[in-house]
């Protein structure tokens, strides 16, 4: 008979990490489906100023190594794949990447959610040519350019912010007047002068052949059309949640993150827990995802207390 799993956690950002710890050190033996995109969103940020316990600041991708290393300390089994498929319609659950299939008891959901394009032919066209949607990865190809962020969020002015320790000048470019960010990230931006603001911006084209040249804008009050000359975009404009594995088989909120019971990261199948920004559209950091899979953690093992298993 195939083995079947205490727990398989789906993903590896801050929530699935933090409940991989929890778990291991719960015995429960995790595995962690991490994806061929390991380490979530953070890998793809720059510096984090706002995770406790690193008060001079820590890189995305080096906080994401410390979780992982933490995890993989207490036993945490770890699949280098992403899932491709996943059957909540009876117990055992099963998930499966290309080429094997799990079996669990319980399964914590933390696949956490991904960066929004605008949809422009051109756009898609230049990516990775010029358009990217991570400054962390990808800033550095922009040394002594000018470039442009765009959106209104904390993503773009952070972007913003940090670019302009590569480039000559960033535009950051948003669809209204006045900026969504919070009051902090907004003063740091207006108060650095290589960031220049076009407000009240739309993005008609992205322009060049074989990489990036410039922007076309449209004056959302008066239609004017004008081009910018930049070498690089940075699209922030928010994020979509990873929840089409689960697309039929589970409660979701109507913009499709998943739907949890309050104070609960449980979902609407009794053993499935989702944990992290594929249930958080509130939140949406890096601490309050870990603590939700810490809360997960937590919730799985009652739940398999209250199965009478005995784990090893
Ligand atoms: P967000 O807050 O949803 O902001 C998205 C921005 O993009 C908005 O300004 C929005 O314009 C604009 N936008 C959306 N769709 C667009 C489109 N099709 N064309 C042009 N512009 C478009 O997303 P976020 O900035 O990624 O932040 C998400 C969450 O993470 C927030 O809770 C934020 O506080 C948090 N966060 C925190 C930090 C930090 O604390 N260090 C850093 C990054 C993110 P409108 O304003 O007009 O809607």
């Amino acid at each position: 008979m195939s083995l079947v799993h205490d727990v398989v956690i789906v993903g590896s950002g801050p929530a699935g990490l933090t409940a991989a710890i929890y778990c291991a050190r719960a015995n429960l033996a995790p595995v962690c489906i991490e994806g061929m995109g390991a380490g979530g969103q953070l890998m793809l940020t720059t510096e984090v100023e706002n995770y406790p316990g690193f008060p001079e600041g820590i890189m995305g991708p080096e906080l994401m190594m410390k979780f992982r290393e933490q995890a993989a300390r207490f036993g945490t089994t770890f699949i280098t794949d992403d899932a491709t498929r996943v059957d909540l319609s009876s117990s055992p659950f099963k998930v499966s990447t290309a080429d094997q299939e799990f079996l669990a008891r319980t399964i914590i959901i933390s696949t956490g959610a991904t960066a929004k394009l605008l949809g422009l032919e051109s756009e898609q066209r230049l990516f990775a040519r010029g358009v990217s949607t991570c400054a962390t990865c990808d800033g550095f190809f922009f040394r002594e350019k000018p470039i442009a962020v765009i959106g209104g969020g904390d993503s773009a002015v952070e972007e913003a912010n940090f670019l302009t320790r590569f480039a000559t000048k960033v535009t950051l470019v948003h669809r209204r007047d006045e900026l969504r960010a919070s009051k902090i990230m907004q003063e740091r931006a207006f108060a650095n002068p290589k960031i220049e603001f076009r407000w009240n911006s739309a993005i008609e084209e992205v322009l060049g052949d074989t990489s990036v040249t410039g922007l076309r804008l449209r004056d959302v009050n008066t239609n004017v059309v004008d081009d910018i000359e930049v070498d690089g975009v940075f699209v922030a404009i928010g994020h979509t949640p990873n929840t089409k594995l689960f697309e039929g088989q589970i409660d979701l909120h109507d913009n499709g993150y998943i739907r949890t019971a309050p104070n609960s990261t449980a979902t609407s199948i009794p053993g499935v827990f989702a944990a992290g920004d594929v249930q958080d559209f509130t939140y949406r950091q890096a601490i309050t995802a870990s603590g939700s899979g810490c809360m997960a953690a937590l919730e799985t093992e009652r739940y398999l207390e209250s199965l009478g298993h005995e784990h090893a």
